[in-house]
């Protein structure tokens, strides 16, 4: 099961989106480059049981979320 997701750049602030594949209460970490300003964002994705999805989100500068 795909599902989409959006997420702010920790960079320049615009919305991106990305596909990731859901696996039942696991995370998964990657890094996808914004469409943007094209800089590496580290992004980890968590499930929980229920198929709720949270996301963090990493830059050079440490987290943001
Ligand atoms: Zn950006």
């Amino acid at each position: 099961m795909e599902n989409e997701i959006e997420f702010n750049c920790p960079y320049c602030g615009e919305l991106n989106y990305t596909e990731v594949f859901i696996a039942d209460g696991r995370s998964q970490e990657f890094i996808n480059d914004c469409e943007v300003c094209c800089r590496p964002i580290e992004i980890q994705v968590n499930f929980d049981n229920e198929g709720n999805i949270s996301i963090v989100l990493k830059n050079d500068d440490g987290f943001q979320s």
